[in-house]
């Protein structure tokens, strides 16, 4: 071990966290009853948290894809699981590894795998960790956070046991609480679970979380023990897409895009250097990796559709007053090369806009001759409809227009590349229509 011969580095290291399947609502940082979560609370409450953050599709791989890449599906290709990025996207991770950063990430969701999103492609080692039979398949498709962290943590002693003089990226993404909400007892009792009777899904859903965040908690704790490492370190936690638990009559996540699919938790944390707090604008998931590049003090590229926050998080800024967000759902997996040939034109299901600080929101299903229309300051639960139905809004249809187009270059663009394996897999994640 070299600690104490560590250079100071000119750019931080980047631990980037995300978890699937996390409600924001479900975290105790964000006021849920049960102490669900609490090793990300005491780092949130070193940072600043965003109270209103949303991905802008409710799915896994194009949520992060977005996060990665800061553009939207339509404008990266992936819009559904299954379908890769574009060959031209470019990302954080990318931009990074140029810079000379030593970029590595370690994930447990089958939709990930580098041969059917080309998210490898953008790390040096991407570690694709399948040592369990979580799902009701034939073969290891998934890893629990235990392995995950696992992993993470003897990549990082192998870096400091060389002395590695380069800054790090390090991305982990843990599967827990993702369906089927598997029941962790261990956990049950701290959140006044009673384990005598059958369990609820809901309930075993809070469980997934306890577990995940436990696991977070030991890779947390390997950056936190060595003060001159957590120094240089910038930690970015946050989920994929949020889960709708019965609301609006639908359990899963995709499918729609009501608050329970959107809604994440997000957080940067950098101790000296951001402002501990809370910030009430809403932000999204594309916004991650043109902050963090802000942060490290390089240049967003101009393809990156993200609001760099890194100077409303150094203090140095005010959020921005209003703003327009777009959100898109599509079909959840493509299972067949063949499929595949027109399947992002083809597996639009949802569109929708929302402003603030109106906090006017719009969804609109093509096909269909009203919008809903819904006021988040007024509804957040988006039960009431306004009378009389209103058509689409102009805007609404204009962006409409620039997302076919975008995917039907993506169409003709990006290579497919779905396995029997693959479409096994994604159908035991539930993503098979
Ligand atoms: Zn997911």
């Amino acid at each position: 071990m070299a600690r104490t011969e560590r250079p100071t580095q000119r750019f931080p290291n980047v631990l980037v966290v995300t978890i699937d399947t996390l409600r924001a609502d479900r975290v105790s940082a964000y006021g849920y009853r049960r102490p669900t979560t609490p090793h990300i609370d005491k780092l949130l409450a070193t940072g600043a948290r965003f109270s209103q953050a949303r991905t802008v599709e409710p799915l896994t791989q194009p949520a992060l894809c977005s996060l990665w890449t800061s553009t939207p599906p339509h404008r990266h290709g992936a819009t559904r699981n299954g379908l890769p990025l574009r060959r031209d996207a470019t990302s954080a991770a990318h931009l990074l590894g140029r810079r000379g950063y030593d970029t590595a990430a370690f994930v447990g969701n089958w939709t990930l795998r580098n041969a059917i999103s080309g998210l490898g492609d953008h790390f040096e080692r991407y570690e694709e960790v399948f040592t369990r039979k979580r799902w009701f398949g034939l073969f290891k498709g998934e890893a629990t956070a235990e392995d995950l962290t696992d992993a993470a943590l003897a990549w990082l002693k192998e870096r400091d046991t060389a002395s590695t003089r380069s800054p790090f990226l390090l991305w982990v993404h843990y599967v827990e609480p993702h369906a089927p909400y598997r029941l962790q007892e261990r956990f049950a009792s701290r959140l006044g679970i009673s384990t005598g009777t059958e369990v609820s899904r809901s309930d075993r859903y809070d469980t997934e979380i306890a577990f995940a965040d436990h696991h977070v908690g030991r890779l947390l704790a390997a950056i936190q023990a060595d003060p001159e490492l957590a120094a240089q370190t910038l930690i970015v936690f946050a989920a994929d897409h949020g889960e709708s638990l019965g609301e609006h009559g639908y359990w899963g996540h995709g499918r729609n895009l009501h608050e329970p699919g959107l809604r994440i938790p997000l957080g940067f944390v950098w101790p000296g250097r951001i402002r501990p707090g809370t910030i009430e604008a809403p932000a999204l998931n594309l916004d991650i990796a043109s902050t963090l590049l802000g942060l490290a003090g390089m240049p967003v590229p101009q393809g990156f559709e993200g609001f760099d926050w890194s100077g409303v998080l150094r203090g140095t800024a005010d959020p921005p007053r209003q703003r327009t967000m777009w959100f898109q759902a599509h079909k959840g997996a493509v299972l067949s090369a063949q499929e595949a040939q027109e399947a992002r034109r083809k597996g639009l299901l949802e569109v929708a806009v929302l402003s603030s600080p109106e906090m006017r929101k719009e969804i609109f299903r093509p096909g269909e001759a009203h919008s809903a229309v819904f006021n988040l300051l007024r509804d957040p639960g988006e039960t009431h409809r306004p009378a009389p139905p209103s058509a689409p809004s102009s805007t609404l249809q204009t962006w409409l227009t620039g997302l076919r187009k975008g995917l039907a270059d993506a169409d003709r663009l990006a290579r497919i590349a779905i396995s029997p394996e693959d479409a096994e897999a994604l159908r035991a994640l539930g993503y098979a229509e």
